[in-house]
């Protein structure tokens, strides 16, 4: 997909983003899984060098979070102050290298959002009127009457819901038909995974309502510019964060102009209406230029369910990292269920892969290949050849490093991670055939020694570079022990030998039986 551009020759520009996160939740495996995701794009983007910027943050105005702070007897503010710190410090507990955590209700948010839909309004595409219709409070969304469950029902939360009325600010959705169809017919990879896509043309062609862009008797919002009795709705308010953090993520310098059109925005596909609609619409209204893609991934299901607090079935993340450490929750996440679809996880899934795959299968190779080399090379990787039998091949390590790039390119983290995985198997096959402890018994194939060691340190090189993205933590610690200092992934033979290895404790250690 076309999502990446040059500015003036240099470095790419990649700015990728997750959902801000609504603070009324409590953050759970759902929030740490789109953010895992999109963090493993930036920081495989950052190794190919490119100009990237990662935001997450908080969603914090709106009536759920006003009548949330109501019922405990605090200010709306108090409230988000409280509860977006506890998603700021899932950051640096997932490993998410953001480089800006935005709140809309911080001040230079506010200012923009009122900037952009001034040029809204006198662009001429918001009227006043009345709105009727089914509202959940949970989900601060109009229902449409296809939406709606059985008896006026909210179908995500359950509830019977009451038909309001209020006068409103309207947004002109309607008048957004033909160009978002256009932009659907001429961008085909507008929105990933293809069936996502599907949806929302679907959505689109199915004939858009104008929606409500403002409601009125709400303190805890960004104003309405031109009727500051009204606040606006804070669907739009929550879209806009992506546009208004590079205005102001940096004191005294507007990245806008570096970064925007945003490359990619990642979420969960029960916002994919607001992404792939309203978004659009609202930046062309706006007269602004339009993200590069959407990536919608589905949902990690335990018992056959969606993981949220409301339906009380949450795996709480934090418990997993300090049991398992936070990449092998990083790893489980990806390679239990492919990215885009929904899945099924389990604890007894998750230990089966932590030891099969990442004590077995890649522990065991990193401390097989340290220790040959220290054994018989004295911790020096011999120089060698690069062994065409290696290289070659469906899962051969030669042209590893482009097909991962072009998998991650569509955003395709597991068929990504299964590309390594399959090297790493490959790599421990390579042992078995060779069988190093054989040929280090006789002086006279002491140069075949090398060469299979020095194949073993290369494959294990890059496939750790790659894996790095996905893993940090732990790839830090083995590349050190390869001695390799850059990030820069790199392809089988690009480094001689002679570099000095160091032995490390297990990477995956045994678990101990559950208590
Ligand atoms: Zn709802």
């Amino acid at each position: 997909m076309g999502h990446r551009r040059s500015k003036g020759g240099g470095a790419l520009s990649y700015y990728i983003t997750t959902p801000i996160y609504y603070v009324n939740a409590e953050p759970h495996l759902g929030h740490a899984y789109t953010t895992i995701g999109a963090d493993i794009l930036a920081r495989h983007m950052r190794q190919r060098g490119e100009d990237v910027f990662f935001l997450t943050g908080t969603d914090e105005f709106g009536e759920p979070v006003a009548k949330a702070a109501e019922e405990q007897g605090v200010s709306p503010r108090e409230l988000a102050d409280r509860n977006s710190e506890r998603f700021r410090a899932l950051m640096p507990k997932i490993d998410a290298s953001i480089d800006f955590f935005i709140r809309t209700s911080d001040p230079g948010h506010g200012a923009k959002v009122q900037e952009v839909l001034q040029r809204v309004h006198d662009n001429g595409h918001t009227y006043e009127g009345t709105y009727e219709g089914y509202y959940c409070p949970r989900c601060a969304d109009f229902k449409t009457p296809t939406e709606l469950g059985p008896g006026n029902t909210c179908p995500i939360h359950e509830i019977v819901l009451e038909l309001e009325m209020e006068q409103n600010w309207f947004f002109r959705l309607s008048a957004f038909q033909e160009q978002l169809e256009q932009l659907y017919e001429d961008d085909p990879t507008f929105v990933l995974p293809d069936f996502r896509r599907n949806e929302a043309l679907a959505f689109i062609k199915g004939g858009l309502q104008d929606v409500s862009l403002t409601r009125p008797k709400l303190s805890w919002g960004v104003p309405a510019p031109w009727d500051p009795d009204q606040v606006i709705y804070v669907w739009f308010d929550a879209l806009l964060n992506y546009y208004t953090a590079l205005s102001y993520a940096r004191e005294g310098e507007d990245l806008t102009d570096r970064f925007w059109p945003a490359t990619l925005h990642v979420m969960a596909k029960d916002i994919l209406k607001f992404h792939s609609v309203y978004w659009p619409a609202l930046l062309l209204a706006a007269g602004l230029p339009l993200p590069k893609g959407l990536y919608v991934h589905g949902y990690l299901l335990m018992d056959d369910k969606k993981m949220s607090k409301s339906l009380g079935n949450v795996l709480d993340p934090f418990e997993v990292i300090e049991r398992f450490g936070v990449d092998a929750l990083r790893f489980y996440c990806f390679r239990e269920v492919s990215f885009g679809q929904d899945g099924s996880i389990s604890p007894a899934g998750f230990e089966q892969r932590y030891e099969t795959e990442l004590a077995n299968d890649f522990g065991n190779l990193a401390s097989r290949t340290l220790a040959m080399i220290e054994r018989y090379r004295d911790g020096t990787i011999p120089a060698g050849e690069v062994d065409a039998a290696l290289a070659g091949g469906d899962d051969g390590l030669g042209d590893l490093r482009v097909r991962v790039c072009e998998l991650l390119d569509r955003a395709e983290i597991s068929r990504g991670l299964e590309a390594c995985w399959a090297a790493v198997r490959r790599l421990n096959r390579y042992v078995e055939e060779r069988q190093p402890w054989v040929l280090a018994k006789g002086e006279e194939r002491s140069s075949e020694l090398d060469d299979v060691l020095y194949n073993l340190a290369e494959g294990l090189r890059v496939v750790t570079l790659l894996l790095a993205a996905y893993m940090p933590g732990t790839c830090d610690k083995l590349l050190a022990a390869l001695g390799v200092d850059g990030r820069e992934l790199a392809d089988l033979g690009s480094r001689g030998g002679g570099a000095e290895v160091e032995r490390i404790p297990a990477l995956f250690p045994k678990l101990e039986a559950a208590e």
